[in-house]
């Protein structure tokens, strides 16, 4: 896809707003020219994250995460730097402009936006054809006595099909779309004498949405009783892969993001009603079974899933796998106790049903428990035959949790419950262990606030600073402060002054001297948290020239020092001697730099 223009970048930023973006995620309050608040990347009891309202930075001096606007929509939206701007422009009313791209890629960016807008559309029809058409009574009947208002079934686009079997193909046509586009979306189909008509008739019907709000699919819920499948999804497109989309999404992503846990559950309809009673940080898979993708999905937004359906329905394998992935993440998958043949819409139409759900969720217990559990429940423990097929199925469970204290303690358990030794039990789940070396250890997200006794692990505390950074940090930031001296100090920082990290900040600024924010590395994670620390140092903390010119004495001091070692290594004293009668005359300077600064 064709580059977003930087003049159509700047738009976006100026019209965003960080700290409406950055609060669906955490409270923050004013303090002094910054907003601070506790921060969404680690666990913290006192805040220590610091957005920047002007600039749109955020910084946080517990575990440095930092970045720009659309880098905190990147990182907590799961997004790519585009698709971060394009959901903030979205947002805020921005038209974006961009650079001219080769007209094949135009021509297919074009026939995408043609089909987005063919989705929406139709979900704009279903839904008014839900509400105006006297066809559509029952079906109205139906959503009511499942106690969903008519607030929540609009937010969420609920519609209706009609039983015609054209209604949408001729409605779209008369509109300039053509048979091939919706086939394209799945939303006519082929018939046996090669004519096409309404892949949904007669159904209610749920808009399948992206985390942005974008209509992806549809799911259809049958009226009749002789229309066959209950339930009919759209048929996979390019749009709609079924494995990726979470339904809710759109709606629940902040709310997830705020409890650090997504709730997962079966149905759309479970989905709406648990939103309608305010459990909102709840999404429905399209299956029985949640899938790898959708737990990579969550994982840019939450540290802990619990699945409030049917967790044995899903295969053992398919488990396996799913929880691998949660591993790798950092990220919990527990199991909510659903009482059987009750769905969560159900439920919530008891007195106490929305007290009762939010019960079963606080105590769900570890998935891994729970298919450990499942084994072991069906072993006949006086066979070990029966005892090591046990093993060969729990095993490979075990491996997926990674080492650690969890997984130690359900050794111990399985160990005892099939009478083997813990080392035995051990000996088979290393032995499991993909040979990669099992779930890698990854930066830990250790995300949110959730007040559980076992907190995720939190991300590793910021590397404590040597001096020397400390002073190459001041220096830096003070060049961003004041420009004019900055350009003199950049020009005489070497290579020998400064960490590996400050010639890299060193060199950005001067390959962009004016406004470093607006210019943030996107490749190099890294040095764009650097950068952004230093503009957000040069706003808060005074700069002078006599500090700067300070700052760089010292640094300066360090560079002769390394020197004069490397002199007396080479074995050139005289060298090292005229070294030193150079250090002598700075530390001249730096006592009278220190005098007049103070
Ligand atoms: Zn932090």
């Amino acid at each position: 896809m064709a580059l977003i223009t930087s003049d159509s970048v700047n738009q976006v930023r100026d019209a965003a707003d960080i700290t409406e973006v950055i609060g669906a995620y955490t409270d923050l309050k004013r303090a002094g020219g910054q907003m601070m608040g506790l921060c969404p990347f680690h666990d913290e009891r006192s805040p220590s994250f610091s957005v920047d309202p002007t600039d749109k930075l955020y910084h946080c001096f517990g575990c440095g995460e930092a970045g720009d606007i659309f880098g905190f929509v990147m990182e907590k939206e799961g997004l790519g730097f585009s698709e971060a701007v394009e959901a903030l422009a979205d947002r805020y009313g921005v038209e974006i402009q961009r650079e001219q791209e080769d007209p094949r890629a135009e021509a297919r960016r074009q026939a995408r936006q043609r089909l987005q807008q063919l989705l929406e559309r139709a979900a704009s029809y279903y839904a008014s054809y839900l509400w105006e058409s006297r066809e559509a009574g029952k079906a109205r009947e139906y959503l009511a006595e499942r106690g969903l208002t008519e607030a929540s079934l609009r937010d969420f686009g609920v519609g209706y099909a009609p039983s015609a079997w054209d209604k949408i193909l001729v409605a779209s046509q008369r509109a300039g779309f053509r048979v091939e586009e919706l086939r394209a979306v799945g939303l006519v189909q082929r018939s046996q004498k090669g004519g096409e008509y309404d892949r949904f008739r007669s159904r209610i019907m749920f808009p399948i949405r992206d985390a942005r709000g974008r209509t992806l699919g549809f799911g259809g819920r049958a009226m009749r009783d002789d229309q066959g499948a209950k339930y009919v999804n759209a048929a996979e497109t390019d749009f709609f892969h079924k494995s990726q989309i979470l339904y809710g999404l759109d709606r629940a992503r902040a709310a997830m993001a705020r409890a650090n846990r997504a709730v997962v559950v079966e149905g759309y309809t479970d989905v709406i009603a648990l939103h309608q009673a305010g459990v909102e940080g709840t999404v429905a898979v399209m299956g029985t079974a949640i899938t790898p993708d959708q737990v990579k999905a969550l994982s840019g937004v939450v540290s802990e899933v619990v699945l409030a359906l049917d967790a044995d329905e899903a295969g053992q394998a398919a488990m396996v796998r799913v929880q691998g992935v949660a591993g790798e993440r950092r990220m919990r998958l527990r199991v909510a106790a659903m009482p059987k043949g009750v769905d969560p819409a159900e439920m919530m139409l008891e007195e106490k049903g929305p007290e009762r759900f939010r019960a079963l969720v606080d105590s769900s217990g570890e998935l891994t428990d729970f298919q450990v559990e499942l084994v072991l429940g069906k072993t006949d423990v006086s066979s070990p035959v029966a005892r090591d097929q046990a093993l060969a199925e729990i095993a490979p469970i075990l491996a997926s949790m990674g080492e650690g204290a969890s997984q130690s303690e359900l050794v111990r358990k399985v160990a005892d419950r099939l009478d083997l030794e813990p080392a035995m039990v051990l000996g088979r789940v290393v032995a499991s262990t993909p040979a990669t070396g099992g779930p890698e250890v990854a930066p830990a997200p250790g995300r949110g606030r959730s007040q559980d006794a076992e907190p995720a692990p939190p991300r590793p505390a910021k590397q404590e600073l040597t001096s020397r950074e400390r002073r190459e940090r001041a220096l830096l930031a003070m060049c961003i402060a004041l420009p004019e001296q900055g350009e003199v100090y950049l020009g005489k920082l070497g290579e020998a002054h400064l960490s590996g990290s400050g010639q890299a900040a060193a060199d950005f600024l001067r390959a962009h001297p004016k406004d470093p924010a607006s210019h943030l590395p996107r490749e190099n994670g890294g040095l764009a948290a650097l950068i952004t620390e230093l503009v957000m140092m040069a706003r808060e903390e005074p700069a002078s020239e006599e500090a700067m010119e300070l700052n760089f004495l010292l640094l300066e001091q360090r560079r002769l020092e390394g020197e004069i070692e490397a002199a007396g290594e080479r074995g050139d004293y005289e060298r090292r001697a005229s070294l030193s009668r150079e250090r002598a005359a700075l530390v001249e300077r730096i006592a009278h730099a220190q005098r007049v600064g103070s």
